[in-house]
């Protein structure tokens, strides 16, 4: 079922959906099994898979240390998404990427989604690979996530690369990324605005945030996009903090403001475990006024560890 549909039917009640991202290479799939079942009684209509166009390779150096020496894509997306669809019975959503992939290669992802069902796609440009400054499109590869929507759109009409199959048609949900704090490489607010504008326009049905700590960042953010005839559901996107580390990492590595009274609080944590209490009081509080607020569903960035989502899902739901 779609995505859009998911959200009409739960008539105005919030739910509650995770993202996971597929095993590094030589884990199994009892890792992503593993990261979904404890999270299974709060009934999440749908699952997102994220897709990794660079993984690091590491090689054993002289002195036994390992050393990162290249980077490959991360395979498991489409299988993944396929394997929670037969074992749970739950919507899966694939991200697709623009960067790692050519036309043809989406292409071919798209008619493997078809065949397995699949009615919901995250569209996304994807980051800059490590060795880039700045995004570097792969050849004969799309450029922006409006590009590759524009490819979902025509496929969807049947229309192929080299052929169009009039009895081919695929009938995709697309959802895209939106930055309530701005895209970093977006000069200002409002020209990103205008891009997800754009992407809306060209048939988003739905957009799922970065993640963000000050609620009021998204509360500004939906209100300009309804100003700005915007009206497809904006599902928050949510990172609990569960160490010390991330104060610093989170918002050099997502481009994103932690609050003072977050910051504040985090000052007194002695060590990981008293940063994670911190972290999950601090996100309860951030998803009842979500809920509050109507927020459509609640999304939850686990990469794969589900116990402190299931601690705050628990606490709100
Ligand atoms: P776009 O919408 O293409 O925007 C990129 C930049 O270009 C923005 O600054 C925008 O303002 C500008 N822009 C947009 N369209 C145009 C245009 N037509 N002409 C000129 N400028 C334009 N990354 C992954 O690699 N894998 C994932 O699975 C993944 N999942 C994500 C899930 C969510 C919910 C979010 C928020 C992000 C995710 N990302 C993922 C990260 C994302 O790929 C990066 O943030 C990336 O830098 C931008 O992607 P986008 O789709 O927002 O790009």
């Amino acid at each position: 079922m779609k995505i859009t549909e998911h959200i009409k039917n739960a008539k105005g009640k919030t739910l509650f959906s995770f993202e996971l991202l597929p095993p590094v290479k030589g884990q199994s799939i009892d890792w992503i099994y593993k990261g979904i079942e404890p999270l299974l009684e709060f009934e999440p209509p749908f699952i997102d898979v994220t897709s990794l166009r660079e993984d690091y390779i590491y090689k054993e150096q002289e002195n036994g240390l390992l050393q990162k020496v290249s980077y490959r894509k991360r395979p498991g997306t489409i299988a993944i998404c396929a394997a929670i669809i037969h074992k749970y019975k739950i919507d899966a959503v694939p991200h697709l990427i623009c960067g790692g992939f050519t036309k043809e290669e989406t292409e071919n992802a798209l008619i493997d989604l078809q065949f397995l069902g699949i009615d919901n796609v995250l569209a996304l440009r994807g980051d800059a690979r490590k060795a880039d400054s700045s995004f570097v499109p792969t050849p004969g590869g799309h450029c922006y996530a409006t590009d590759l929507i524009q490819h979902i759109k025509n496929h969807n009409a049947g229309k192929f690369l080299h052929e169009d199959v009039e009895t081919f048609k695929s009938d995709f949900c697309i959802g895209v990324a939106g930055y309530p704090e701005k895209h970093f490489e977006a000069p200002n607010l409002n020209t990103d605005f205008k891009y997800l504008k754009q992407k809306v326009d060209m048939g988003a049905g739905f957009i799922v945030t970065q993640m963000f700590f000050d609620n009021q960042k998204y509360f500004d953010f939906v209100n300009k996009c309804r100003e700005n005839g915007i009206n497809v559901p904006i599902i928050p996107g949510l990172k609990p903090i569960s160490t010390l580390s991330q104060l610093n990492v989170l918002p050099k590595i997502f481009h994103i403001d932690l609050p003072d009274e977050l910051t504040d609080a985090l000052s007194h944590a002695k060590n990981n475990a008293e940063a994670k209490e911190i972290g999950t009081q601090a996100m309860i509080k951030q998803c009842k006024e979500l809920i509050e607020f109507g927020a459509p569903v609640l999304h939850f960035y686990t990469m794969g560890k589900p116990d402190q989502t299931k601690e705050i899902a628990k606490a709100v739901f």
